[in-house]
């Protein structure tokens, strides 16, 4: 079967519809044995049974058509035009639903979408995240002021058509941003926060944290990751770009499991901690993920798992410094990659397992390549595909150190000698794209990104065509686009 979707060509999401499901897998299995060829064979591919409706999180930015009639959808592929979408093929369509009634309920009720330009009206955005197992529903308003005329009675009535929604969070976003969501939030309803159940423990979701968008696949991946790890219940784990902390706690949960049956008679989970034999340890930039992460630990009793909030890299040089040790390390760094101070402490701490779980096969391919060269080896590699219809896929890789010399390792790959140029670009126009489409929704092209780049001072590679005198007629990048590719510069340490 081949997919239909009538917004196709305006919303450019979706680029593998023209392909049936099984050659959809085909092709990614392709790519990803080219990219990784040097490093090891990849098994297969796994592949969805329901590959449609599968994205657990939905956004909308909302607007009026020129009639002035309010719409609601994604931007235009390479605009800042919206795309009216009603149903979309792989969102929740608990989602479409909602949000086709938020466009409904809003003219009764007087409220008025944001002007951009004149900066005027309220509605911004709305964004809806969906909990597979449990069913919780979170709402989330990004609005342009406090000021919400009839907020209670909206609530109502958004309420009285969904009762499954379980909460209802205003989310305020005032600034002239492509950002999707601003800093100050509001619970209008339930929680603020939802619950859902993966790999048998609970995980509570806030409006921005990381949570995988498909529910079903993810199951698979972290089954996967924590079969590559082969534990045995006793070693100290690292869970680096632990996020709410969801790899982290299903491998402490399964630790647990395992130690307790292997623990004396009279022992309690205390005498395991006191002796330190085994535990996790979660590493997380984003501090609200962490605080979730926190949260999640308690509610699922585990007691041999602690959190930090800080950069991976400088976390992990912080504890080679140390001289500390870790048996296994599970990394599922953002499509961005890895970087080069987390990379060479890994190799310090000396784990004798690294699960490399990655959604970027190209700095996932680039980061192996450093990896090779501390002495791990790749053992074994399947792709998951989270991301039916489109081109991204998911890869777990486990990489085990092979029996080299370990001081001879350190003198070929002292931290002065080491080879920088892998890192030295910062990120790649496609790492650019993708981090300015998640956070505003925008797409920018190469175009774009490479005159922001020449205003930031930045080098621009060699494939990308600059203009040939400053006054050709090349499009200018808008200001919102601007500030997007500037935000993504300095989230990639480029600025
Ligand atoms: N393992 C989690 C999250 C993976 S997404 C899961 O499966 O749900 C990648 C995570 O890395 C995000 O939560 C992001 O906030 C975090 N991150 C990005 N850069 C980071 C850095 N330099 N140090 C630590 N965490 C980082």
């Amino acid at each position: 079967m081949k997919y239909n979707c009538p917004y196709d060509k305006k919303c450019g999401g979706c680029n593998l519809l023209a392909h049936d499901y099984t050659e959809q897998l085909q092709i990614k299995k392709d790519t990803l044995r080219k990219l990784l060829a040097p490093y090891g064979k990849l098994d297969e591919v796994i592949g969805m049974e329901d590959p449609l409706h599968y994205r657990n999180k939905v956004h909308a930015v909302f607007t009026t058509d020129r009639k002035g009639n309010i719409i609601s959808g994604v931007y235009e592929e390479g605009t800042h035009k919206v795309v009216a979408v009603d149903n979309c093929l792989i969102e929740n369509e608990k989602a479409d639903a909602i949000i086709a009634t938020i466009r409904k309920l809003l003219p009764s009720f007087k409220l008025k979408v944001y002007d951009e330009d004149r900066r005027t009206g309220l509605f911004r955005h709305v964004l809806i995240r969906t909990a597979h197992s449990t069913g919780q529903i979170m709402v989330v308003l990004v609005l342009a002021s406090t000021m919400f005329p009839s907020k209670n009675n909206f609530v109502k009535a958004l309420l009285k058509e969904h009762p499954e929604i379980t909460t209802i969070v205003m989310n305020i976003n005032d600034k002239r941003t492509s950002m999707v969501l601003g800093d100050r939030e509001q619970t209008l309803y339930g929680k603020g926060y939802i619950e859902d159940v993966l790999c048998g423990s609970t995980f509570r979701i806030s409006p921005k944290s990381f949570y995988q968008v498909n529910s079903v696949q993810t199951e698979i991946l972290y089954n996967k990751a924590i079969e590559f790890a082969g534990l045995k219940g006793n070693e100290t784990v690292i869970d680096a770009y632990c996020g709410i902390g969801t790899i982290g706690i299903t491998a402490a949960a399964h630790m647990a499991k395992l130690s307790k049956a292997a623990m004396p008679d009279g022992w309690t989970a205390d005498n395991r901690m006191l002796k330190n034999s085994g535990g996790v340890i979660g590493v997380e930039l984003n501090s609200d993920a962490v605080k979730d992460a926190i949260a999640n630990a308690k509610r699922n009793n585990m007691d041999n798992i602690r959190f930090y909030c800080d950069d991976a890299g400088k976390f992990m040089t912080k504890m080679a410094a140390n001289g500390q040790h870790a048996d296994v390390v599970f990394m599922d760094p953002p499509r961005s990659g890895s970087d080069e101070a987390f990379l060479s402490c890994v190799a310090k701490l000396a784990p004798k397992k690294i699960v490399y779980i990655s959604c970027g096969p190209d700095t996932l391919a680039r980061d192996l390549g450093v990896l090779k060269k501390r002495g791990y080896k790749v053992e074994k590699m399947v792709g998951v595909d989270l991301f039916p219809m489109t081109q991204h896929v998911e890869t777990v890789v486990l990489l085990s150190k092979g029996e080299v010399d370990s001081k001879k390792i350190r003198v070929e790959f002292s931290l002065e000698d080491m080879d920088m140029s892998e890192f030295q670009d910062g990120a790649t126009y496609p790492q650019i794209k993708e981090y300015v489409l998640e956070h505003t929704g925008l797409k920018v092209s190469n175009l774009y990104i490479s005159q922001i780049k020449r205003k930031c001072g930045i080098g621009v590679g060699k494939n990308y065509n600059l203009p040939k005198s400053e006054d050709s007629r090349q499009p200018q990048c808008p200001p919102e686009k601007e500030k997007a590719i500037r935000e993504a510069f300095k989230y990639f340490g480029m600025i």
